[in-house]
C-alpha cells in the first residue's frame, strides 16, 4: 500500500484542473444578499441548464399537456410517446456533451478534473465499455423510471387527485417554487446518498453508479433500477403540496438530465475561448474519486454541515480516507 506521501502526490497528477467549492451562497453567515442575488442570476437570467430545463418544461406543457382528459386512464398511446420523448431529451443533452467533450475533444483537456484522457475500456463494465454501459443503464432504467413518475403525476393530474394551481392565479406561487426547488432536490440528495453509501445498501445498489471513477455525460444516470427509484422519488413532493405541471417537469429533468452536465468532467462547456454554460462541479468529482465526502450538492451545505464535505485539500484527503478505513473495517466494499 502506498504511503500518504505517494498518494497526495498521485491525486495531484490526477487532477488536470481543479475549482474551490463553494455552497449556495443563501446559506451564508453573515447573509450576503449580493452574493445570492449574483447566484440568483446566474442561474435563471443566463444561458445555464435551468432555463434549459424550464424552456424545455414550458414547449411540453405548451404543446402537449393542454388536454389531460385522455390521460384518466394509463394507455400506451400517450405513455409511449413520453418515453420516446424523454428518449429524446436524454439523448441529445448527454449524447450532444459527450460527442462534445470526449468524441472531438473540441475543447481538448481545457477545464477538464481528470487528467486521464479517454473513458475506460474494462471489464468491471457491461459491453466492457464504460461509455456504452452508462448509456444502457441511463436509458434503460432512468429514463424507464423518469418516465414512471411522470405518467403518474399526471395520470393522478388528469384525475384530480393531486393538488394543483394555475399560474395564473398564483404566479408568486409558481415563482416560488422554482426558487425552493434546488434546496430541496439537494437536500434529498444528501439523505438518500449517505443511505445508499451504508454498506450493505452500496454494495448491492450504489456501487454501479461507483464503478465510474473517471466520469463522463452518461455516467450521471447510470445507476441500478433501486437507487433510480429512490433518487428521483424527491418527485413525490409535488403529489402532496400543491405544485405545477411546469414545475414538475423542471424537477424531473433537473434530475435526469441535471447529471449528464454535473458528471460532465468539465468545469464549462466552451466554444473556442468562450464559455457557453456552466458543466460539471468539482465537488461531485471529488465524491467520485474518494467516495466518502461530498455526498450532497452546492445547492444546500449539507456536507459542511454534517462534516463530510471535502474541498479537494490534501488534508480533507487524508481525513476522508480514515473515515473509508474505519467504515470498512470488516468487509471492504468490493
Ligand atoms: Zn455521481
Ligand atoms: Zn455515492
Amino acid at each position: 500500500m502506498p504511503d500518504e506521501t505517494q498518494s497526495h502526490s498521485k491525486d495531484r497528477e490526477t487532477w488536470n484542473h481543479k475549482t474551490p467549492v463553494i455552497f449556495s451562497p443563501l446559506f451564508d453567515w453573515p447573509p450576503s444578499p449580493k452574493a445570492f442575488v449574483i447566484a440568483l442570476t446566474k442561474r435563471w437570467v443566463t444561458f445555464s441548464r435551468n432555463v434549459i430545463f424550464l424552456m424545455l418544461a414550458w414547449l411540453v406543457y405548451r404543446y402537449s399537456l393542454q388536454d389531460l382528459s385522455h390521460m384518466q386512464s394509463l394507455s400506451a398511446d400517450w405513455i409511449i410517446p413520453i418515453f420516446l420523448r424523454n428518449i429524446l431529451f436524454m439523448t441529445v443533452i448527454a449524447g450532444g456533451l459527450h460527442l462534445y467533450l470526449f468524441t472531438f475533444r473540441a475543447q481538448g483537456k481545457r477545464l477538464k478534473y481528470d487528467s486521464r484522457e479517454q473513458l475506460e475500456k474494462s471489464g468491471k463494465f457491461s459491453f466492457r465499455n464504460q461509455a456504452w454501459d452508462n448509456i444502457f443503464w441511463s436509458l434503460a432504467s432512468g429514463v424507464t423510471t423518469w418516465t414512471a413518475y411522470e405518467v403518474l403525476y399526471l395520470w393522478a393530474l388528469a384525475n384530480g387527485v393531486v393538488p394543483t394551481f394555475a399560474f395564473a392565479d398564483h404566479p408568486f406561487v409558481f415563482v416560488l417554487w422554482l426558487l425552493i426547488l434546488p434546496v430541496l432536490t439537494s437536500s434529498h440528495f444528501y439523505f438518500i446518498h449517505r443511505l445508499l453509501h451504508w454498506p450493505p445498501l452500496y454494495r448491492r445498489v450504489h456501487r454501479l453508479h461507483h464503478r465510474n471513477i473517471q466520469i463522463g455525460p452518461w455516467s450521471g444516470m447510470s445507476m441500478h433500477p433501486i437507487e433510480h427509484l429512490i433518487y428521483i422519488s424527491s418527485a413525490l413532493v409535488h403529489f402532496v403540496i400543491p405544485s405545477h405541471p411546469v414545475i414538475l417537469l423542471v424537477h424531473l429533468y433537473s434530475r435526469c438530465l441535471g447529471p449528464a452536465f454535473s458528471h460532465a468532467g468539465f468545469e464549462k462547456l466552451l466554444v473556442k475561448d468562450t464559455s457557453v454554460f456552466d458543466a460539471a462541479d468539482f465537488h461531485h468529482q471529488l465524491h467520485h474519486r474518494f467516495f466518502e465526502c461530498n455526498y450532497g450538492t452546492l445547492d444546500a451545505p449539507w456536507d459542511r454541515w454534517c462534516g463530510s464535505s471535502h474541498d479537494g485539500s490534501d488534508e480533507a484527503t487524508v481525513r476522508v480516507r480514515e473515515q473509508r478505513k474505519r467504515m470498512y473495517r470488516n468487509r471492504p466494499p468490493a
